[in-house]
């Protein structure tokens, strides 16, 4: 269940837990595994919570539970489970879904359908999954699972809710640079990165002690560094891993890429309910960039919330 997976994916299932818990269900979401194991299993976790009338996110409780139960045996009429056949997914696959669920709900008021490596939509099939978001039906909530983003439609990713998962940990003796390198897939030269990071980890301590200077130091940023779309994705997922580490130190975890050093400041002056806001803050605005939003003015966004 969702629990489980609190130690390792904390943004991401606080994000959905979140959502369960304050009634604010999207219509879809789309989970970036970025190649994590457990990308489908938390899937499954999720749509478990939200179809289960308790919304139970703990496993102990939910093992007695008939539509739990159901679930796992995938007997349970109101998910269904789309994988490629094949190479891809199909549209026929997808047809005889929509037809399924044109059908009265019978065992719960919610239904949840999990498209599992979505980025191998056919484009029939992906025009016909855009069709299902665009006209969404009260109750039907997609989950859509990608370890490739960019080989999403741009008008599907724009309905949907992104949930970014963190990579499979890697050893905690490989070095800073090799963590940066693994966890943001990035093959640029060595000192340009640890330049740019420092230049990061110096804007993100600028914009917690509300410097004038903060504004200025955005612009060269953006000058210098974060001149399109993937670099603004790249500073933004930066962030939240380092807000993500101030968290750790705060709860007594090991601290998964930065230094003590690093985060001083951070720690210093936040508690963890302000942390956690601000990861929400650059997340929410980390989804507009997938709807194509300009970067300088999310950025600029992004500093006087952050501020604020
Ligand atoms: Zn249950």
């Amino acid at each position: 269940m969702l629990e489980s997976y609190f130690d390792t994916q904390n943004v991401a299932t606080t994000m959905l837990v979140n959502a369960l818990k304050d009634n604010r269900l999207n219509h879809a979401y789309l989970i970036e595994s970025n190649d994590n194991n457990d990308a489908f299993k938390i899937a499954l976790a999720f749509a478990k919570a939200i179809l289960c009338e308790k919304h139970y996110i703990n496993n102990e409780k939910c093992i007695n539970c008939v539509k739990c139960t159901q679930i796992d045996n995938n007997t349970f009429s109101e998910l269904k489970i789309i994988e490629p056949d094949g190479l891809q997914i199909k549209k026929g696959q997808l047809e005889i879904l929509q037809k399924e669920f044109s059908k009265t709900a019978i065992q719960s008021n919610k239904r949840v359908y999990i498209i599992n490596q979505a980025d191998r939509l056919n484009s029939e099939a992906a025009n016909s999954i855009l069709k299902f978001l665009e006209e969404p039906v009260d109750g039907i909530i997609a989950i859509l699972i990608t370890s490739n983003i960019y080989q999403m439609m741009e008008t599907i990713l724009s309905r949907c809710q992104v949930v970014p998962l963190l990579k499979n940990k890697i050893s905690d003796d490989e070095s800073y640079l090799e963590k940066l390198k693994y966890y943001f897939n990035k093959k640029e030269d060595d000192e340009i990165l640890l330049e740019k990071t420092k230049q990061y980890i110096k804007f993100i301590n600028l914009i917690q002690t509300k410097k004038e200077e903060t504004i200025i130091s955005t612009n060269k940023i953006i000058g210098e560094f974060v001149k399109d779309k993937d670099e603004c994705l790249f500073l933004f997922d930066f962030m939240v891993f380092f807000y993500k580490d101030c968290l750790n130190y705060l709860l007594d975890r090991k601290l998964e890429l930065f230094s003590q050093n690093d985060i001083e400041t951070i720690v210093k002056n936040n508690n963890i309910e302000s942390l956690r806001k601000k990861i929400n803050i650059v997340l929410n605005l980390k989804n507009r960039i997938y709807n194509n939003a300009n970067t300088n003015l999310l950025l600029d966004k992004l500093v006087i919330t952050l501020t604020r």
